[in-house]
């Protein structure tokens, strides 16, 4: 068989990074004969690395592509294109997967220790008045329980949080109640005093949190969002914000980014901006996941991680 052609499609800076790390970890899976490279014939190539801003958009002259193999988790760019008919995985990364966890429980650990007042406090007056709850005693929920959110379910278990997580299908966790379902959302969301969002941009995900799913949650919840920003209704979200049905959002992504800075949401005081810098993928990591996806479409074995382009993740 011959050597595959790869082509590297994700933007050229990228290109420095990812080379000597996707040399070694194709190597490490027995294809050191595989030709990758960020200019090939359409018609030769075997695999895209692809990111959703690449250049490559029409895929019709990539005839006999077995796979594009996306650097990112969040696929909801490149589902819709009706030009890609090869498999598509998204990627599944542990550096990617430590630094939403390191994320994740750094901000619910702010909010569940109540940091801010004693970080924007320090005025000389003594406010002893309260000693933070314990985690037991912090219902968390984890919306989302793919290869992010239960990793992050499970170490916020760790620290004794009591976990619960929401899934699109039935699923069993150690240490975590597991919710499903248009009809598990209201259970999820009636103790959680914090809400991390972990789901996948579809259209079954959009406005998944609205007025309706905001007024289910303990007044005073606080929410997380890491996952991607129509996940939530953002005019539900400041009218409950304004009304204290919801105590803070910390929110990482967003509609448009980068938010424009005329948006209400940078000025809120009850609102915290990160600029899609949860975490990310880490090359070094993320090249042992594409090279083991083409020692398996080479070995004639299933691809790991592929999208279902109809659920869009
Ligand atoms: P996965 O595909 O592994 O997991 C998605 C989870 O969402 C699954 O548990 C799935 O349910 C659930 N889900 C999907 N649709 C629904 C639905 N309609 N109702 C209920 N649950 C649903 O994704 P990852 O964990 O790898 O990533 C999650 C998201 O995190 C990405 O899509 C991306 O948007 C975001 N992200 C953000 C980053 C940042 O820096 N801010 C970095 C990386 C990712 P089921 O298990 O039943 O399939």
């Amino acid at each position: 068989m011959s050597a595959p052609t790869i082509l590297f499609a994700a933007k050229p800076d990228r290109w420095p990074t990812y080379e000597p790390h996707l040399r070694r970890a194709l190597a490490a899976a027995g294809i050191s004969d595989a030709n990758l490279t960020t200019q090939a014939d359409p018609s030769d190539v075997d695999y895209i690395v692809y990111a959703p801003n690449s250049e490559v958009q029409d895929f019709t002259p990539y005839t006999k592509l077995k796979a594009v193999l996306n650097l990112w988790a969040g696929v909801e760019n490149v589902t819709g294109n009706a030009t890609l008919t090869a498999p598509l995985a998204r990627m599944v990364d542990t550096g990617l997967t430590d630094g939403m966890v390191e994320w994740c429980v750094g901000h619910t650990l702010r909010h569940h220790l109540g940091m801010d007042t004693h970080i924007h406090g320090q005025d000389g007056i003594w406010r002893n008045g309260s000693v933070p709850p314990l985690a037991r005693n912090r219902p968390v929920t984890v919306l989302g329980l793919g290869a992010l959110g239960e990793a992050v379910a499970q170490a916020l278990h760790g620290l004794g949080f009591p976990v619960s997580g929401w899934s699109r299908s039935p699923k069993s966790i150690a240490n975590v109640t597991t919710h499903h379902g248009e009809e598990g959302l209201q259970a999820a969301l009636s103790r959680a005093e914090i809400v991390i969002l972990l789901l996948p941009d579809t259209p079954a995900t959009e406005n998944i949190l609205n007025a309706k799913t905001l007024a289910a949650l303990p007044e005073g919840a606080v929410l997380i969002n890491p996952g991607r920003g129509p996940l939530i209704d953002d005019d539900a979200l400041l009218a409950a914000l304004d009304s204290g049905q919801i105590g803070h959002a910390t929110l990482d992504v967003f509609r448009q980014e980068p938010l424009p800075e005329a948006h209400p949401f940078w000025a809120h005081p009850k609102i915290t901006v990160t600029p899609h810098i949860a975490s990310e993928t880490r090359p070094e990591t993320a090249s042992e996941t594409v090279a083991e996806n083409i020692r398996r479409g080479e070995a004639g074995e299933p691809f790991l991680h592929l999208v279902d382009r109809n659920l869009g993740y």
